[in-house]
């Protein structure tokens, strides 16, 4: 078998010389004098974990600015649950959903996906719960217009939340933003 890079023992290496300048930073209810929903972030951004979408880079966001979500393509669908549980913490007034051009999702459609999981494991029958989650998309605004409407639609987080979602667009190359709505319609930023 081919040996897995980077080795568990060359990260726990790197932690030790990580750690040996780490600084402590106060915890969570310190920072935020006991009261997240005052002082916490308000603002949650959700992106795709591709290193060309990172949120810190593209908004110029200082650490702990605001709340940050990322994962495959930056979809709704899989992180719905955690919106809600960040939301009782911190009373979140905005969330971004943040989709990008030339992103790795679409070079992969839900249907191959699925063909992937049932070739691999043939004994598994519950593919609803699987094929809603699956962050597939094709290279253009479509999923983040499904996924506005995904927010809307949604039937347990705050309805002003969900009045305040704004969907962006990214262009990795220019590295612009463009709004977009849930009619489909764009605004150049
Ligand atoms: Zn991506």
């Amino acid at each position: 078998m081919t040996q897995i890079r980077p080795a568990i023992e060359d990260l726990l290496e790197r932690n030790k010389q990580y750690a040996a300048a780490h600084q402590p930073i106060p915890n969570l209810m310190t920072r935020m004098k006991n009261n997240p929903k005052e002082y916490g972030p308000h603002v949650l951004v959700v992106s795709c974990l591709d290193s060309r979408a990172n949120p810190m880079e593209f908004l110029k966001l200082s650490v702990r600015e605001c709340l940050i979500i990322r994962n495959v393509g930056g979809r709704f669908s899989p992180i719905a649950e955690q919106v809600a549980a960040l939301d009782t913490l911190f009373h979140i007034s905005r969330l971004i959903l943040v989709h990008h051009t030339n992103c790795g999702a679409s070079h992969v459609t839900k249907q191959q996906a699925l063909e992937s999981i049932r070739e691999k494991r043939p004994e598994f029958t519950d593919f609803k719960a699987v094929e809603e989650k699956m962050p597939m998309f094709e290279d253009n605004q479509k999923a983040l217009v499904e996924d506005l409407e995904k927010v809307k639609n949604c039937g347990f987080l705050r309805k002003d939340l969900i009045e305040q979602t704004v969907g962006l667009w990214l262009d990795v190359e220019t590295g612009l933003l463009e709004r977009i709505y849930p009619n489909g319609s764009t605004f150049k930023m």
